[in-house]
């Protein structure tokens, strides 16, 4: 999908509408930014807020995704191809932030481990106390922004799947940062069947 494409069209459309980036980003209940990368070909307009946009500019879903008015002939075929190569590209892209996640995850232990050894292999009365504690602490900020970091990708990488109803769903930042977790299953309250159970992270929405 040509993401540059798409995102002139998007601007020709708004201006033909007379709508600002600000007044279209405010319909949709986004940030102006996000209206911006659209436009400069540098994001997809998320799923959910896709048709919202096509019924502001008045384009179909397969107009918006092949960045140009299209005729009726090929038109479903069109489009199923089209959403299918979409939902493809999420997910190898939520494949690979869920590997960052692992990498980073790795590193923010490395970083809270390593001046720990070092502090405890330097001689005794070789250093001050003060200074060995200041060692041993200097891994734990950058260890915490680690692990916010590679929770904030878990959150947004694909999905958690509720077993009690099988709802498939991203979950807020605070719910995922504060819910128990083995692994990347978290104790999470489903916003479908309101219940708490264990919920697997899924790249896959069907
Ligand atoms: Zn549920």
């Amino acid at each position: 999908m040509d993401q540059a494409k798409i995102g002139k069209f998007i601007a020709d459309k708004r201006r033909e509408k007379n709508l600002t980036q600000s007044k279209l980003a405010e319909m949709l209940n986004v940030t102006d930014r996000a209206v911006s990368k659209w436009e400069n070909g540098k994001s997809l307009p998320d799923s959910s807020i896709m048709i919202e946009l096509c019924n502001i500019l008045k384009i179909s879903v397969n107009d918006l995704l092949s960045g140009e008015i299209v005729s009726a002939k090929n038109y479903n075929e069109d489009l199923e191809s089209k959403l299918i190569e979409m939902v493809k590209q999420k997910e190898v892209a939520d494949r690979h932030l869920l590997k960052l996640e692992l990498v980073i995850g790795i590193l923010s232990v490395l970083v809270l481990l390593i001046p720990s050894i070092i502090a405890a292999y330097i001689p005794e009365g070789a250093i001050e106390v003060w200074q060995r504690v200041l060692i041993v602490f200097s891994g734990l900020i950058p260890c915490v922004i680690g692990i916010l970091y590679a929770v904030k990708i878990e959150q947004i990488a694909g999905y958690y799947e509720c077993k009690l109803c099988g709802h498939k769903y991203v979950p807020t930042y605070k719910a995922v940062n504060l819910a128990m977790h083995m692994g990347r299953t978290r104790y999470l309250k489903c916003p479908n069947c309101q219940k708490k159970s264990w919920q697997k992270k899924v790249i896959s929405k069907d």
